[in-house]
């Protein structure tokens, strides 16, 4: 008996809508897009229990005639390209034709539509894909789709759905991109009927990052280019605006949002001239190329797009970016590079050894020296006894001072111990407030007035999430309104409570920690004592807290705190052996 079977219709459109909608923000994309590409002016989208229960998206653009509102649902119809030769020169933000369909397949869909103001229209509804009913609608004016249940006949796609608070982080990290690119729009956005975002149209870009992103607009440099072949503009945080972590960096190609990794990673380096390593800054790029630049063989639900003279681009807006810094900000002199130092590195562990960079590194060091198998050899005994070892050496061990505003270092002959200090006090901090919230023994300092910083969207959302947690910790902390969070204590050892919450409150992926000792290791991440001159009593102090530590000898984040040179190293980089 053959094998091979064709799959019945419903079967492959499941299929199919599972490489198009993926959870309640692509279903969220997908009707956005298709009101911006209709040229709307404002955009309602209600949510309830994230999308999960219900994506109703309202707009008021050219809206949809009787005749087509049910081919719209069939796979592959589109208004917006004809052949092959439209995908070259499209513009639009959709154009496989592909959205409705798959959204229809794994939902309940009402989709009511008028292309006049006459106050009346037409209502779809269809179930699994098939139309239910077609009748006569009120509606003032444009499109207004209605997802219900999403996946509720795919149970296993439902079950993968993550928390609301996840689904509807993913959501506004969806939308925010759209927002900026089109300023002169008016959204509004809420959840359970919670308004989540408003926004009026804006006068022009700068406004409506103000509006979206909470920016102060006076750190924002704009530099508007044009070249023969691509023009735009870039939006350039200046020095004042820090991130931790990459989430205020947005690109644009003919309006569509998007990501490319090169752009991406030059514009971060050119910032190297003005911030410091792991502090990121927000840029938007907002580029206009010949639709044929772009790669549209790639699928359109994704983000990442490649170019076709990438270097071109990306060496433009480099130079761009570089020469707007310089201009305006105070530059920090270029750091010296010294060729990396033949030193064993006992405490690294092994997993680390693939990073390239690393890996280099590595060879270096085994050329210049002998010291890395010395290191190994030394180090082959086991971990505890090694942790056990340096504990008494460095318990003993006479301080000499610091490095670079870095590094302190001990002699305890044979041994030179060398200390990160800010990796040392991030462990110790990080001990300190859990053993404090596990006790339940918070040293917490009550600010006299509030402490206010203002929230982004999404911050203000992972706020609500983990507020309890922050209370553990020390941090008493209220919303004043939508974007601002007033902070009236804070664990005690943190000395700037309000960079402390932008780091636990900012992040990258979707899934935000929850847990206690997530919350602990990202407060500390700003412990305050990187590029800081100590005293020998604060080095002193400093040894002794880690000392007491359960786990000295690594940072919150796996980075060590304290490695340790053999006097062999030294006897046998001058010769002496
Ligand atoms: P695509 O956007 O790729 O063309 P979709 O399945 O998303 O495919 O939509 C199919 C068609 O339905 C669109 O080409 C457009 O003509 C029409 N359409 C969908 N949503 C709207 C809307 N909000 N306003 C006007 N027309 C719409
Ligand atoms: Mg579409």
């Amino acid at each position: 008996m053959p094998k091979v079977k064709i799959l019945p219709p419903e079967t492959s459109a499941k299929i199919a809508a599972g490489e198009v909608i993926e959870n309640p923000a692509s279903v969220v994309k997908e009707l956005l897009e298709n009101s911006l590409d209709a040229e709307s002016t404002a955009i309602t989208i209600e949510l309830k229990d994230a999308g999960k229960s219900l994506i109703k998206v309202k707009d008021n653009g050219t809206g949809i005639e009787k005749g087509d509102l049910e081919t719209i649902f069939l796979r592959h119809a589109t208004s917006k390209i004809r052949d092959i030769t439209d995908l070259e020169h499209t513009y639009t933000l959709g154009f496989r034709g592909e959205a409705l369909y798959s959204i229809a397949a794994v939902s309940e869909v009402s989709l009511k539509s008028t292309q006049d103001t006459s106050g009346s229209g037409w209502q779809i509804y269809l179930k699994a894909g098939e139309k239910l009913y077609l009748k006569p609608a009120s509606l003032l004016k444009g499109t207004e789709v209605e997802i219900k249940n999403l996946f509720y006949n795919l149970p296993a796609r439902r079950k993968f759905l993550k928390t609301s608070q996840a689904e509807l982080r993913k959501i506004m990290r969806l939308i925010i991109p759209y927002t900026l690119a089109q300023p002169q729009i008016s959204f509004e956005i809420s959840n359970n009927q919670r308004k989540i975002l408003t926004l009026i149209p804006a006068k022009d870009r700068i406004d409506r990052i103000k509006q979206v992103l909470n920016l102060p607009a006076n750190n924002i440099i704009s530099v508007p280019f044009r070249e023969p072949e691509i023009q735009g503009e870039l939006f350039l945080g200046d020095i004042n605006i820090q991130r931790p972590r990459r989430d205020m960096q947005f690109l644009f190609i003919n309006q569509r949002p998007v990501y490319n990794n090169i752009i991406n990673f030059h514009l971060n380096q050119a910032y190297r001239m003005i911030m410091q390593e792991k502090i990121y800054p927000f840029f938007i790029a907002w580029l206009n190329i010949p639709a044929e630049y772009v790669d549209v063989n790639i699928h359109p639900a994704k983000y990442e797009v490649r170019l076709k003279n990438e270097q071109k681009i990306t060496g433009l807006l480099r130079k761009l970016c570089e020469k707007a810094l310089l201009s305006r900000s105070k530059i920090k002199k270029p750091h010296i590079r010294i060729k990396p130092a033949s030193i064993s590195r006992p405490l690294l562990m092994s997993k680390d050894y693939n990073s390239p960079t690393l890996e280099k590194y590595e060879q270096l060091s085994i050329q210049n020296s002998q010291s890395l198998f010395e290191a190994s050899a030394l180090y082959s005994h086991t971990e505890a006894h090694i942790q056990k070892a340096l504990k008494e050496k460095l318990t003993s061990a006479f301080y000499i001072g610091q490095f670079a505003k870095k590094y302190l270092f001990f002699e305890n002959p044979p041994s030179l111990i060398i200390m990160d200090q800010h990796a040392a006090h991030e462990r110790v901090n990080y001990e300190a407030i859990l053993r404090q919230a596990k006790d339940n023994l918070i040293e917490a300092q009550h600010c006299l007035t509030p402490q206010i910083i203002s929230l982004s969207t999404e911050e203000t959302i992972a706020w609500e999430e983990i507020k309890e947690t922050l209370e553990k910790i020390g941090f008493s902390t209220t919303l004043w309104d939508k974007n601002t969070l007033a902070i009236h204590t804070y664990p005690r050892i943190l000395k700037d409570p309000g960079h402390c919450l932008k780091n636990i409150l900012s992040v990258e992926e979707p899934e935000k920690p929850k847990d206690l000792e997530q919350i602990a290791k990202r407060a500390c991440r700003s412990s305050i004592m990187a590029n800081q001159p100590l005293n020998p009593e604060q080095a002193k102090w400093l040894v002794r807290e880690l000392l007491k530590c359960e786990n000295p000898f690594a940072c919150p984040h796996g980075r060590p705190t304290v490695i340790e040179i053999d006097i062999g190293f030294f006897e046998k980089e001058f010769l002496r052996r």
